[in-house]
């Protein structure tokens, strides 16, 4: 047995290498995303409960068990080439790119190492957490999947079948619902804004999952203007749907950009949605799946927001612990 002082500490990462991953002055993805994150994060003074861990690349193999290898190659030589766009306009390809994104996707990966050995109880990855990127495809500021390529590493690596992905970035997390969309052991929870009026369009609560997958997936559409009333009306029933489908290991992606304030979308979430979130993962999966957890930044593009809300949610995961 293991008393409180004795627990291991949540992960928290941090380097110059996920700092790389963004797109310049004056847009939104910006470089400083990572430094208003952390300074935040040292004023809450969680002293021993937190481990600053560093990040680690991934392999083109480790990238390949989400994406296609046409798509690696593609990447690969628009990060040579250093100018145009992965995407129809939102994804700039910057010299380097191709190595910035593999960080953010192998840090996400020794996260949940770090994790699956116990030296971590939860881990915290801000930049990651990219949901629009799709198997063969780079969408909306998102170059590679992290958490897609978590999920078939957690099952190839790690041998687990059953991983749940829960995303309350004001985002539709279309790139993993896509990804699985056919897949019942994927579980899958998104509350987002309704696609009518935001950014991808997709995500309706008729979309339940494919094939024999159907009623696995479980999206939660908000209107514009919602708030935590309405995160608060809806967020059991993500807690329920978790318990029903007995995960082994749970990923939060927790994007900010649901904050009120938030330059590029209609939400209006304090950051006790993120805090709620946080906590009541945390107390299902130390119930459901030994404390298996990780949470991914996401989006967000209002550094107060996006500083704030991962604060939360890496002081619920060592609260919770
Ligand atoms: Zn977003």
């Amino acid at each position: 047995m293991t008393t409180n002082s004795e627990k291991a500490p949540v992960y928290v990462y941090r380097g110059e290498e996920l700092a790389r991953y963004g797109f310049g002055e004056g847009h939104p993805f910006g470089h400083d995303r990572h430094e208003a994150f952390h300074h935040e994060l040292i004023r809450s003074d969680l002293g021993a409960a937190i481990h600053y861990a560093s990040p680690r690349r991934a392999s083109v193999d480790e990238l390949a068990l989400f994406h296609s290898p046409d798509y690696i190659n593609f990447v690969s030589k628009k990060s040579a080439e250093g100018c145009g766009f992965l995407d129809g306009g939102d994804t700039p390809a910057f010299p380097g790119i191709f190595e910035a994104a593999s960080d953010v996707a192998g840090t996400t990966l020794a996260a949940v190492d770090a994790v699956m050995s116990g030296e971590a109880q939860r881990a915290f990855i801000p930049i990651a957490g990219l949901h629009h990127a799709g198997r063969g495809h780079a969408a909306g500021f998102c170059v590679f999947n992290d958490c897609g390529i978590a999920v078939e590493y957690l099952r190839q690596k790690h041998g687990l079948t059953r991983v749940a992905y829960v995303d309350i970035d004001a985002h539709h997390g279309d790139g993993v619902f896509y990804g699985f969309e056919d897949d019942p052991d994927l579980i899958f929870a998104d509350i987002h804004e309704d696609g009518r009026f935001l950014y991808p369009g997709t995500g309706a609560a008729s979309e339940t999952g494919r094939g024999r997958a159907v009623g696995t997936k479980l999206n939660i559409p908000l209107p514009p203007g919602a708030g935590d009333v309405e995160f608060d009306g809806v967020w059991p029933k993500v807690e329920a749907y978790i318990e029903e489908m007995k995960p082994e290991f749970i990923i939060l992606q927790c994007g900010a950009d649901s904050l009120e304030g938030d330059p590029i979308t209609h939400l209006r979430f304090t950051e006790n949605a993120h805090a709620r979130a946080a906590r009541e993962l945390s107390r299902l999966a130390n119930r459901l799946c030994g404390g298996r957890l990780i949470g991914t930044g996401g989006g967000g593009y209002n550094r107060h927001n996006l500083a704030r809300a991962w604060t939360r949610v890496v002081e619920a995961f060592a609260e919770s612990r």
